[in-house]
């Protein structure tokens, strides 16, 4: 992957819902938790969400910034980081 990560929903001026010290780091999380296709947190795929916040990443010497999402309006308890 050598290209950015399309911030879709950048234009809805959403505000993150986790201070950008407790977002997860982002070389820790798999494409599809990158791509806001599975909770950032727990890594369930998700259904509703919330907008996290944005990380940015290195790869191949590239920054890439990508929108986290995570489960709405939380992550099930038995699987909360
Ligand atoms: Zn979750």
């Amino acid at each position: 992957m050598t290209q950015d990560i399309k911030p879709r929903r950048k234009d809805l001026r959403l505000k993150p819902t986790l201070p950008q010290h407790l977002l997860p780091d982002p070389t820790t999380l798999n494409v599809l938790q990158l791509s806001e296709q599975h909770c950032a947190l727990c890594g369930r795929r998700l259904f509703r969400d919330r907008y996290l916040g944005t990380v940015a990443y290195k790869e191949h010497g590239k920054t890439i910034k990508a929108d986290l999402w995570g489960c709405a309006p939380s992550c099930a308890p038995s699987v909360q980081a």
